[in-house]
């Protein structure tokens, strides 16, 4: 049988980071099976569920990657098939109509709580009702639940990353999977969902772990064959509490903003919970290869923003200088900074150099906001300190120099050191008033690769308006 994972989202907020791993990983165990990732969204609380989460949803998984094999199946379209299996189960006799008032319910729990045990549902009085005997009360469809005699006395799940885990029959008791007024229960719907999708293995989140041994009991009582399930560990923040908004980026579109690329994201990810020895830089297609839920840990993993940025960093100096120089371009327009056609050309002809220095996207921009101005750029307080008249009398020499320089890398380099030996200076003193005059700073890539990359004509023109100044 081919394997068929699913994400199963609730569209109540944006997609956490965490949910992001969970699509994640049930991407890579499909894929490295040979099988299917399928989406479902779970917008069964209309009160809570929004389009715009959606939207958002869909938009993080197409940005990293893990947009799924099928087309989204939505959970509030089927409630007529959830309904539908409701009352087969109840014609199998395996459910019954409970007739419980709200207050009956209260009272119920009340004594328990009075007598200090645990509620647990007792609808023995309506097994057995004749139905002309009905009160005038709406029913609800209860699924009969496994009772403390029945086979081990025990209902067990071999999970895949927590191993055995069972729990007592006695303390099941009769769940609700249709609502009175004919809508099914939240742990129904998914069991429903996930056999008519042909579910074969359910990973998610080990929040959900006890809700399973409820949803065995709708998989038993249809006699449908249950999933695997996988229930990995959650994602901390580094003081091991549930990560949240305080510990730092959570939405998985946060990351795309602050500027990090999605296969930087997805190998930290995986990474989270699951290893494979020391090795830190694993891409798509090697992690297709070697994951397995063997090796996803049963202990929480801590989120590490700085382990995450220098996996980051190291993503984006391998990446497509054309790729890099169409998300900077789009950064810097967000940012409002102006740029023409040649702007965008130089750009790009500095970016092997410049994603040598930076961590995000966000860095790469603001590093390259110099070379796409025309003209003089902002020259930040340090660099117009170090302006000096000086400094300026040797940018107008340098200029007369280098007037008849080829303008190829190469040469520029060999120009520049010839001319600081020509001058009996160090290439420092030469470097660094070039630097400010072209740059407005003190830091940039390497002086020849800006030289190079600004084009004699813009070069030019800002060597000579620093000496002027
Ligand atoms: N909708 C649930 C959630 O967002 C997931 C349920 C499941 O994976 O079975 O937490």
């Amino acid at each position: 049988m081919s394997v068929r994972t699913r994400f199963a989202p609730s569209p109540t907020g944006y997609l956490h980071i965490g949910g992001a791993r969970t699509a994640l990983f049930n991407y890579l165990f499909a894929r490295h099976h040979g099988g299917q990732y399928l989406l479902r969204i779970e917008d069964t609380d209309r009160q809570r569920s929004t389009q715009e989460a959606v939207q958002q949803i869909l938009d993080s998984l197409d940005w990293l990657g893990l947009s799924p094999d099928e087309p989204p199946v939505f959970q509030s379209g089927r409630e007529a098939r959830h309904a539908e299996v409701a009352r087969e189960l109840l014609a199998r006799g395996k459910a019954y109509l409970a007739y419980d008032t709200p207050e009956e319910l209260a009272a119920m729990r009340a004594e328990a709580e009075s007598q200090k045990r645990p509620f647990k549902y007792d609808g023995s009085r309506w097994m057995a009702l004749d139905p002309k005997d009905a009160p005038s009360v709406a029913p609800v469809i209860r699924v009969r639940a496994p009772r403390p005699g029945d086979g081990s006395g025990d209902t067990v799940v071999q999970d895949l990353v927590q191993g055995e885990v069972r729990v007592s029959n006695a303390e099941l008791d009769d769940m609700i999977i249709l609502r009175s007024d004919g809508t099914p229960t939240y742990l129904h719907a998914v069991v429903v969902d996930d056999h008519d999708m042909r579910i074969t293995h359910v990973i998610r989140g080990d929040d959900h772990l006890t809700n399973t041994f409820r949803q065995c009991m709708v998989y038993d009582a249809m006699g449908w064959h249950r999933p695997r399930f996988a229930h990995i560990p959650l994602i901390h923040g580094a003081d091991g509490a549930k990560l949240s908004k305080r510990h730092g980026a959570v939405g998985a579109l946060e990351f795309r903003e602050q500027g990090f690329l999605p296969e930087a994201v997805c190998n930290y990810l995986m990474r989270l919970g699951w290893g494979h020895g020391d090795e830190e830089v694993i891409p798509r297609d090697k992690a297709i290869q070697l994951f397995d839920l063997a090796g996803v840990g049963r202990a929480a993993s801590r989120m590490d923003y700085a382990k995450l940025l220098h996996l980051n960093g190291v993503y984006l100096r391998a990446a497509d200088d054309e790729r890099l120089t169409r998300d900077v371009l789009a950064r810097l327009a967000k940012h409002e900074v102006p740029f023409g056609t040649l702007g965008a050309e130089r750009v790009q002809a500095l970016m092997p150099d410049l994603k040598e220095r930076a961590k995000t996207l966000e860095e790469l921009a603001s590093a390259a906001a110099f070379v796409v101005v025309e003209g003089p750029p902002p020259m930040d307080a340090k660099a117009a300190a170090l302006l000096t008249p000086e400094a300026k009398a040797r940018l107008a020499d340098l200029a007369q120099f280098l007037t008849d320089a080829p303008w190829e890398r190469q040469d520029l380099e060999s120009w520049l050191r010839d001319y600081a030996e020509v001058k009996g200076v160090k290439l420092g003193q030469v470097a660094q008033p070039l630097r400010i005059a072209l740059t407005g700073s003190t830091q940039s890539p390497p002086i020849d690769a800006v030289l190079w990359a600004l084009g004699r004509t813009e070069a030019m023109d800002r060597i000579l308006a620093a000496a002027e100044e």
